[in-house]
């Protein structure tokens, strides 16, 4: 897809942020781009228009970003799922370990019904423990994840496939 190439330059690369060592991908600067913005959108509105998809499930926060607009345009529900204490109704939650120490997702009761067919987006996936953990909540309330879609991919992340628990993972873009 030559959409790929620019979706890929929009992506900044910020050194040694938030620690030192890690080479943060930042998408913000995507954002900034409107055509390459919307064209990352379209992409995975394209893939999923004609799947009977019903939730677009987007994890905190850039997952929002992306995950808002493409429920929108293929007529499903967005469900934000979300660190915790953000949500203000009755939430299940999900903990998920990190490289070092451990985070937690929130979703809300009654956000789904049981079968409804549903993608989770994120901007990056690098283990696929946040992936899981949304996983989890979603099919704790018994909806189906049909697929995980992120930007971007780690490229060969050991045991991320089995996070997840096979389902299927969509990525347009490795770090440059
Ligand atoms: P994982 O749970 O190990 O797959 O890490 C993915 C989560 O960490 C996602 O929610 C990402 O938003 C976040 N993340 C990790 N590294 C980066 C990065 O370089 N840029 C943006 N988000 C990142």
């Amino acid at each position: 897809d030559p959409r790929l190439q620019a979706i890929s330059e929009a992506i900044r690369v910020i050194p040694h942020f938030p620690k030192p060592g890690i080479m943060f991908q930042d998408i913000t600067t995507l954002l900034l781009n409107h055509k390459v913005f919307k064209d990352t959108v379209d992409i995975f509105v394209d893939r999923y228009k004609d799947m009977d998809i019903s939730v677009v499930a987007g994890i905190e926060a850039r997952g929002f970003m992306f995950g808002s607009s493409i429920a929108l345009a293929i007529g499903a529900k967005f469900v934000p799922l979300r660190k915790p204490g953000k949500l203000p109704g009755k939430v299940i939650s999900e903990a998920y370990e990190l490289e070092y120490g451990k985070d937690c997702l929130e979703m809300h009761i009654g956000a789904v019904q049981k079968g409804e067919r549903t993608v989770v987006i994120d901007d990056l996936v690098a283990t696929g423990g946040t992936l899981s953990a949304a996983i989890k909540l979603l099919e704790s309330m018994e909806a189906e994840v049909v697929e995980c879609a992120c930007v971007i991919g780690l490229p060969n992340v050991k045991g991320r496939q089995s996070r997840l628990n096979g389902k299927p993972l969509y990525v347009l873009v490795e770090p440059r």
